[in-house]
């Protein structure tokens, strides 16, 4: 085993999703003398090291396999299985987005090691990396440690370290491993992501759907707004239930963290485990019929009334 903190990176089609790049600069922050890794699996055609390299980790690991452009879950999981078993690093951090909190799982039974999923904190106490989350209904949180196998595994939520650019010199390293199809799988049609979760992390403005606005016509309005504000509708845990919705369209404990610079809630009663996504956003406005909704305890603006007329009135006023 060596001492080295590995940061697995996630690549949209082309794109970087932020969080990777964010957990680059908080391993940097953390590491003391232990060297940064950026773990990189993608096509041979790709080359976002380049990227990467802008936020200064020591080195960069890179699998290239052209099948990594339809890679299942557990296929990427086999790949990264190969080069952790091989290379030993002390840590190794994912992105909790739906991909990471997916791959992760699947490596850490391979591993047979610990994994804490969704931490909002990480430290070092001696070799131990200490795992910060909120438990036991968001109310505390804990600190979670790993001491007696190796590589020490965590999940990070998006958007609560910033990445900051900086520059060294980084080794880049191609690792020469073998890619395994998975049987029995076959694609019959890409369908290209419209909404990622990375969308809903990065929107500057989101007007956010709950319960109390589950309607088509308050959706429909919804879509409208935020077309006209140039931000995304996101939605509460029940929205995910209809079929226009998905759990990447999900804020909270269980979906995304995100940091708008305007929130606007409709309908939404403010549970903790919704609370917990929003935490980050800079300015909140609450719309609910229920004067006493612990919504409004996260907001600066709040509105007691109904979520399809203030949403009709607001249409009118945005052109
Ligand atoms: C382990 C776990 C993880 C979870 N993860 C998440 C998560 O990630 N995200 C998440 O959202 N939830 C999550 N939940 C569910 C969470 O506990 C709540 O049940 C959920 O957030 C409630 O969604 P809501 O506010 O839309 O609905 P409700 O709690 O039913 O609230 C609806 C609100 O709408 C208001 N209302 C009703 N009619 C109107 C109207 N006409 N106009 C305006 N307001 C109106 C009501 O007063 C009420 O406050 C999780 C739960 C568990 C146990």
């Amino acid at each position: 085993m060596n001492n080295e903190i590995w940061v697995f990176v996630q690549v949209n089609g082309q794109i970087i999703e932020p969080t990777s790049l964010q957990l680059i600069t908080k391993a940097r922050e953390i590491a003391g003398e232990r060297p940064v890794v950026a773990l990189i699996t993608e096509t041979k055609t790709m080359n976002v090291e380049t990227t990467v390299k802008e936020y200064g980790p020591d080195k960069i690991v890179t699998l290239k396999d052209a099948q990594f452009h339809n890679a299942s879950d557990g296929e990427i999981a086999d790949a990264l299985d190969q080069v952790v078993s091989d290379l030993k690093p002390n840590s190794l951090l994912f992105p909790a987005t739906v991909l990471g909190r997916s791959v992760a799982p699947r490596l850490q039974a391979k591993l047979k090691t610990g994994l804490t999923a969704d931490c909002l904190d990480i430290y070092f106490d001696g070799d131990d990396l200490v795992q910060v989350k909120p438990t036991y209904g968001d109310d505390i949180m804990c600190e979670i440690i790993c001491p007696d196998v190796r590589p020490q595994m965590a999940t990070i939520r998006p958007n609560i370290f910033k990445a900051v650019k900086h520059s060294t010199d980084t080794e880049i390293i191609n690792y020469s491993f073998a890619f395994h199809p998975e049987a029995n799988i076959e694609v019959l049609s890409e369908i290209p992501v419209i909404n990622s979760s990375a969308n809903i992390s990065e929107a500057k403005t989101v007007i956010a759907l709950g319960r109390g606005a589950n309607n088509e016509k308050v959706i429909e309005k919804a879509e409208k707004l935020a077309g006209k504000l140039g931000g995304m509708v996101g939605v509460s845990r029940p929205l995910t239930d209809n079929d226009e919705f998905s759990h990447e369209n999900q804020i909270g404990q269980s979906g995304n963290t995100i940091a708008p610079d305007l929130l606007i809630n409709f309908g939404i009663s403010g549970a903790v485990q919704y609370a917990v996504g929003i935490e980050n956003a800079k300015k909140v406005v609450s719309i609910n019929t229920d004067a006493h909704a612990p919504i409004f305890g996260k907001s600066d603006y709040a509105f007691v009334g109904d979520a399809d007329a203030f949403m009709s009135a607001l249409l009118e006023q945005v052109r």
